[in-house]
């Protein structure tokens, strides 16, 4: 939980992004009853509820529990656990890694000692196809094959079987612990690439792959992505997607990917969701902005919805921010839209 200038705002981690229909439904009631109204999807893949009164906290952590949305409170700000959204549902990944991050996750938990990483610290699990090359992960796994992945905590890569992944993701988190004085990231800590691997008995042979692609909205298979317009569900669409499937996967794009929901394209379409690759929605993202966050210098989420539609676009993605913090931009090439009080710089530009 923080405190923003529009009351409690809480973070709700998903390791994997996965979310059950009960639980969404657990989120969007709770955001209805206790927040205001919205569910806000992060760049890491998390839900947060906004506009929290004074009881609202207590509230929402028992609703969480129930929900299995809180396993343990002590890890609660370090189960930063990305993983390839789409993973298992076409053949282009060469692994299904969702497995491998519930379990990570839940081995994660059971080690006390691990509480104490910094809320930063990150883990990707990349099934292969290349959607999380572009994410700065501390510890960084991409599938190979069905037998070896390659793993890396800085620029190179061990190749490791999949069946020593988990334990050799959370040895280098404890590495980590052991090497770090003030270090908030693995990449931040002195030669901490070569300190790490030799503290895990690995040789790294190869460059970390960094050949990326991106998840576009619209049917992958069976499976639908739907982009959400600025990140933000309301209840109505929220509602729509508990209805459509059992289970959906919360993207680092602020999209949802729904494994069997290309059959409810049209009706997600009708409920404001972008399920195409040609929207003008799509790849653009904001910061809360006013008058959630004190910072802010504009109301950026109304600006954006104002003036999107005027604004060349050159295949970038593009994000709004309130002030210079840029929060919740994404990794690699984006337009910056920064708000200076009195109108926008656009790539450091005057709007
Ligand atoms: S970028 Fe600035 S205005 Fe936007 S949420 Fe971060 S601190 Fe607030």
């Amino acid at each position: 939980m923080h405190q923003a200038a529009d009351g409690g705002l809480a973070r709700v981690r998903l390791p994997g992004g996965v979310l059950r229909a009960t639980q969404l439904e657990v989120l969007r009631k709770a955001s209805g009853e206790l927040g205001d109204g919205r569910l806000e999807l992060t760049s890491r893949a998390n839900v947060q509820i906004r506009g929290l009164d004074a009881d609202g906290p207590r509230e929402l952590s028992d609703r969480l529990f129930t929900a299995g949305l809180l396993p343990s409170i002590a890890h609660e700000r370090v189960r930063n656990i990305l993983a390839s959204p789409l993973s298992g549902l076409d053949p282009i990944g060469r692994y299904d890694v969702l497995p491998v991050a519930a379990a990570l996750d839940r081995h994660l938990c059971e080690r006390p000692g691990l509480a104490g990483l910094p809320g930063r610290f990150m883990f990707a699990l990349d099934d292969g196809r290349g959607d999380l090359a572009s994410v700065q992960a501390d510890v960084f796994v991409r599938a190979v094959d069905h037998r070896d992945a390659l793993l890396s905590v800085g620029t190179r890569a061990a190749r490791v079987p999949w069946d020593d992944v988990v334990e050799l993701m959370l040895a280098a988190a404890e590495a980590f612990l052991a090497e770090r004085q003030q270090e908030w990231r693995i990449a931040e800590l002195e030669d901490g690439e070569r300190r790490i691997l030799d503290r895990l008995g690995l040789q790294a042979t190869e460059d970390r792959p960094t050949a990326g692609t991106t998840i576009a909205a619209g049917p992958h298979g069976d499976a639908l992505v739907a982009a959400v317009p600025l990140g933000s569900l309301s209840q109505q669409q929220a509602a729509m997607l508990t209805q459509v499937a059992d289970e959906i996967r919360i993207t680092p794009w602020r999209s949802v990917v729904i494994p069997t929901g290309r059959g409810a394209q049209p009706e997600l379409e009708r409920a404001g969701l972008v399920t195409t690759p040609d929207s003008l929605w799509n790849g653009v993202s904001a910061c809360a902005g006013r008058p959630g966050c004190g910072k802010a210098l504009a109301d950026v989420r109304a600006d954006a919805v104002r003036l999107l539609p005027g604004m060349p676009r050159d295949g970038r993605r593009v994000h709004w921010s309130g002030c210079e913090r840029r929060c919740g931009r994404p990794t690699g090439e984006f337009v910056d839209v920064m708000a200076i009080g009195n109108g926008y710089l656009v790539d450091g530009e005057r709007m």
